[in-house]
This record gives structure tokens, sequence and C-alpha cells, in this order.
């Protein structure tokens, strides 16, 4: 198989994925005057941030998934190839992918991260994950199709299980989609099936440490646990779910809660790089990299984003926190970078500027900390939606979103309630298989 993509004299940079950091590199490249190939799995850039809003169906896949292609659109000499990586020979300076190889003279490697089950078979065969867009069209569709099937259950036993929702880690990921849900519980499953008994519904977070947000201070986790059992959130602190057989949730006291709808943001690991493997030793199978995002032992192999492991920051000696950010300030370092190297100007080492964490929960609050600056409550959650608002790609994505929200915040509603099914099974349930 060919990638099929022309040689010219022009150096030729590829990038495998274009989530955050990915993007934000290729575009300082518009004039650098070299060849630049894209490689991702998928044919679009995702808006990880807000995944939670299409599972909880609040926003649509095309509100927060952007096609590659599209934003490319007038570019000269760039490539987008949708493959998956298959293995780097640094060597040979070759990178194989599902739709043949590809030389390079510098290589990207941006491939974030993917979920992390811990090795539980079954928890990563039926549990849901977070991780991107197909996943949290998952949930949507298996809460939603439990809903339904809750209505006709013949016992309140299978309907407590139908309609229970276990979310197994307490980070902002799994506050964030506790807080939709119970929202959604509240306002809008009650108007959709108001013959089902609300009260056989609830909704879990289970954290293994002692709070939640522990990325944040204490105050903002002991506001979060707050603000999230008035919405009637059970939050169960200091507890392991350790595996899940016969539709139920077990922890590791040998406690169990019934659910068909097991959710988990309990973390994440770095995606394999074969070919790099004497790199990728990392804690969570990061890449080490210099201050430079220079895979360690190669002048032409460069990694950035969730993926890298940087130690030179002297204020993250540990590496830098996987977000968005970082990722976006690493790409564009990256590309001013190759930029002065191309024209013999030395490089600058990468010095990430921290711009702060935020987590929301529910429709009008959120925590926002910034250096020494904290607050919570409905300004929070204002500065929350402006950045997220910010950040989203294109004028046309931003309005949409932001009326998308002015709508659910008035009318009380997630709108976008629809259960859509794969192919294989549509077909299959039409007889048609
Ligand atoms: C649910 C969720 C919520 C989050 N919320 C926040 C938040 O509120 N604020 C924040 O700062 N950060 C948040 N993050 C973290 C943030 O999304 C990541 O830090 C950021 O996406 C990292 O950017 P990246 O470019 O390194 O990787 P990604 O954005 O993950 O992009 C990786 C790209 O590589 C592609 N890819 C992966 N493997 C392969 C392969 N084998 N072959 C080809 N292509 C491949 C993928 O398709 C993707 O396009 C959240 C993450 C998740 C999952």
């Amino acid at each position: 198989m060919s990638s099929n993509i022309p040689d010219t004299d022009k150096k030729r940079i590829v990038i495998v994925g274009g989530g955050f950091a990915g993007l934000a590199l290729i575009r300082t490249l518009r004039r650098s005057g070299m060849q630049v190939v894209l490689v991702d799995k998928h044919n679009y850039h995702m808006f990880k941030p807000l995944l939670y809003q299409v599972a909880s169906s609040a926003l649509n896949v095309g509100d927060i998934a952007f096609p590659f292609r599209k934003m490319f659109h007038g570019w000269n000499d760039f490539y987008f190839r949708m493959a998956y990586i298959e293995r780097v020979d640094a060597t040979a300076k070759r990178l194989y992918t599902t739709v043949g190889d590809i030389r390079y003279d510098y290589l990207v490697i941006s491939t974030g991260c993917v979920p992390n089950f811990f090795g539980i078979e079954n928890i990563k065969r039926t549990a849901l994950a977070m991780s991107n867009i197909t996943d949290a069209l998952n949930i949507r569709n298996r809460v939603l199709r439990n809903f339904e099937i809750a209505v006709t259950a013949s016992s309140d036993a299978e309907r407590i299980s139908r309609l229970n929702v276990v979310i197994v880690g307490g980070g902002a990921s799994g506050v964030e989609i506790a807080g939709a849900l119970s929202e959604m519980r509240r306002y809008v499953m009650p108007r959709d099936y108001p013959r089902l008994d609300m009260s056989h519904m609830s909704i879990y977070l289970i954290e293994g440490l002692g709070r939640l947000l522990s990325s944040m201070s204490e105050q903002t986790s002991a506001e979060a646990l707050k603000t999230l059992k008035s919405k009637g959130v059970k939050v169960m602190l200091n507890r392991k779910v350790t595996d899940y057989v016969d539709g139920c949730a077990i922890f590791d006291d040998g406690e169990s809660i019934p659910t068909q709808n097991l959710i988990w943001t309990s973390g994440i690991r770095c995606s394999a790089v074969p070919g790099l493997e004497q790199q990728t030793k990392e804690r969570g199978g990061r890449i080490g990299v210099d201050a430079f995002n220079r895979v360690k032992e190669y002048d032409d192999v460069f990694a950035i984003g969730d993926i890298a492991a940087m130690h030179d920051d002297a204020e993250y000696p540990n590496g830098h926190p996987q977000l968005a950010r970082v990722g976006i300030s690493q790409g564009k370092r990256l590309g001013k970078n190759l930029l002065a190297g191309l024209k013999g100007r030395p490089m600058k080492p990468f010095r990430y500027c921290n711009y702060g964490v935020m987590a929301t929960v529910g429709r009008n609050r959120a925590f926002v900390e910034w250096k020494k600056i904290r607050f919570g409550g409905f300004a929070a959650w204002v500065v929350w939606s402006t950045i997220h608002i910010m950040f989203l790609l294109g004028i046309q994505g931003k309005l949409k979103v932001f009326w998308g929200w002015v709508w659910n915040y008035f009318g009380h509603d997630q709108p976008i309630r629809l259960i859509i099914g794969s192919y294989e099974r549509q077909k299959k349930e039409d007889g048609l298989a």
C-alpha cells in the first residue's frame, strides 16, 4: 500500500495525532516551506473537554468535532492521511502506518492518551469510557436505551439496574458527567418518562482517594462534594471498584451495586508507539523528551502533548499535567523552534505558563483555580463557559455551542436524546442482516 504523498525537495514533517498539541503545531507551519503530513486515526479533531456534554445529550457531535480536511482548505503542500500508526523506524526515518509507510525528515508524536482499565478485563469489556466521540455516543446511547428498557422492565430490581449509573473516577471528567446526568434526571427524564419512578435511578460517583478533584485545592474538593450531594449524587470516597460481574459493579470489600451503566473515568495511559519502546518507559507510558520536546536519543523525532514527559521544566520536575493548554503551548513552541532551526537560529526550551484549572458541576456552577486565586459558583461557571467557547474552533462552532447552552440553560433541556446504534445492530434489528 502507498501513502501516496509526492516526494519533493522540501523538508517533510510528519505529525501523528491532530489533537490539541498536533493542531497547534501545524498552525505554526503554514508558511514554513515544509511539506506537512498529518496522520490521525480519526478524520476530525475533537474538543475533549466537552465530551461529557455529548454523552449527556446536551451537545451534538458536530459541535465539538471538526474535520481536518476542512480546517486545511487552501493550504499548499499539506496532506492528511487517516491511518493508525503501526511502527516507527527512527534509523531509516520511516513511519509505518495502516495506509503504507511514510518517509520523514521530522516526526512528531502527539497521539495523546487512552483510558486505563488497570488490567481489569470485565471492566475493559463492558464499562463505558469517555475518551473520544465514539465513547461519548456510547454513553448517550446506553443510558437512553436503558431508560427505554426500564419502561417495560418486569421487576423493580431490573428497573433499578437499568437506571442506576455508576461513575468510577472523581476527577474533573467524573464530576462533570455526574453533574450533567443528575440534572438530566431532575429536569429532563421526568418529562420524557412521566410513569417511571425516578427514585429508582441513583447516580453514584466512586473515588479511590479521600476527595474529589484531587488536582485542585481541598476547599474546591469540599465544595464540589457538597454541590454534587445537593444534586442527589451519591458520592463514595476512599472506595475502589475492582470488577464488574453479572451486571454489578463490585467493590474491593465485596459490596456491589447493580447497574447497566458503568462509566469509567478513572485513569489514563498513553497510546503505545511501537518502535519507540525504549523511550516510552516513563510513568503512564509517556515518552521521555528533553526541554525542546526532542525524544531522547533522536534529533528529528519529537513528542508533544499528553504523551510527552519532560522533566527539565523546573516547576514540573515530574512532567507537566496532561491538560489541553500544555499540549497547545508545546505545539506552538515546537513549531517556533523548528522554524528557528530552519533559519539556523537557536531553539528555546519549553516553559509552561500555568493557566490554571477549572471544573464544572452542572449547569451554573464551576470552580476556577489560577495561581493563588480561587473561586466557585456562578461567576466561575461564566469564566468556564467563556474560556471553553474561546477555545472551540471556528466562529460557527462557537455560536452553535453558545446558542445550545443558552437554550439548555433556560429550557432546562438536554435536547439531543437520540439513540443511534451501530449500523450492524440496526440491520440485525430490522431483520436485514
Ligand atoms: C473527557 C475529557 C475531558 C477533559 N477535559 C479537559 C479540560 O477541561 N481541560 C483541559 O485542559 N484538559 C482536559 N482534558 C485533557 C485534554 O483533552 C488533553 O490533555 C489533550 O487532549 C491532550 O492533547 P494531545 O494533543 O496530546 O492529545 P489528544 O487531544 O488526545 O489527541 C490525540 C490525537 O491522536 C490521534 N491518535 C491517537 N492514537 C493514534 C494512533 N495510534 N494512530 C493515529 N492517530 C492516533 C487521536 O485520534 C487524536 O486526534 C480532558 C480529557 C478528557 C478525555
